[in-house]
């Protein structure tokens, strides 16, 4: 038997070769990292919450027509998905202020904003992901005027997307972090969502009690990472409700 070959290894994900060219398998992993992994632990369970939770959200931007890199679910930790050429850029979304806007700007935690705001930070662990204008975008060629313009179109309609999903679910998206890649296919290329979208890259609060149900809880200290998890899968109707009580592990549909 041949080991698959590792073609990557991020804080979160590793990247293996896929069963097809053109074609990769994305294995999430339980690690929890933050503040560029100065802060690390393993959190049983969180892998296999995001690989749903990413699941049904690509599967539904698939679905509406905003193209991703998603191809289907393979198994409890693992997705195949297009190789695309991944632009060297972390996309922010913000509808409240919260996290690195709130201390930069002087604006308090939950204050709405006048409209969505899309911020670009420049993906390097060495420089700590540095926030980044089009002006160095396209200065350093990360990507083309074209290519931001096709970015920005697609986070817009993603987090109109995201925001009603998750307020049908009783949640507020404060903001999300997306990341965008380059599909070839022939000689036409196009700008699709790739990476993953889950509550490690989203701020999620509960509408009525303002609870967190994201990544913030680990940052933070808070406890209860994997429980505000599974009530994010919970509520979108990924697990089913269980008898059993919570922290015996989640219940995942099939
Ligand atoms: N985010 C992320 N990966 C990063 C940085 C930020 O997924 O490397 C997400 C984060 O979870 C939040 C949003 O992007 O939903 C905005 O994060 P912010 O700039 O406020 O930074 P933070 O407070 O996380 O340092």
């Amino acid at each position: 038997m041949n080991r698959r070959r590792r073609i990557f290894e991020g804080k979160g994900k590793i990247l293996f070769e896929g069963p097809e060219p053109g074609t990769l398998v994305q294995f999430f992993k339980d690690d929890a990292t933050a503040f560029n992994k100065k802060k690390h632990e393993i959190v049983d369970g969180k892998g296999v919450l995001n690989n749903r939770i990413s699941e049904y959200i690509f599967n539904h931007l698939n679905s509406m027509g905003i193209p991703t890199h998603f191809i289907k679910r393979l198994n409890m930790r693992e997705q195949l998905i297009r190789e695309v050429e991944i632009v060297p850029l972390e996309v922010v979304v913000r509808n409240i202020a919260a996290g690195s806007l709130s201390k930069r700007l002087g604006i308090d935690e939950g204050t709405a904003l006048p409209r969505s705001i899309i911020e670009f930070y420049y993906k390097s662990d060495e420089l700590d992901d540095p926030m980044v204008t089009e002006e160095h975008i396209t200065a350093f060629g990360w990507a083309t005027p074209q290519e931001i313009d096709d970015i920005m179109a697609l986070s817009i309609r993603v987090n109109d997307f995201l925001a009603g999903l998750f307020l049908g679910a009783g949640i507020q998206l404060v903001d999300f972090k997306m990341e965008c890649g380059r599909l070839w296919e022939n000689d036409m290329m196009r700008i699709v969502v790739a990476d993953e979208i889950s509550p490690d890259s989203c701020r999620l609060w509960d509408t009525r009690t303002q609870d967190k149900l994201d990544k913030d809880r680990f940052r933070r200290d808070m406890g209860g990472l994997l429980e505000a998890y599974t009530e994010v899968a919970r509520r979108l109707g990924i697990l089913v409700d269980q008898e059993r009580p919570m922290g015996t592990g989640p219940v995942l549909v099939q």
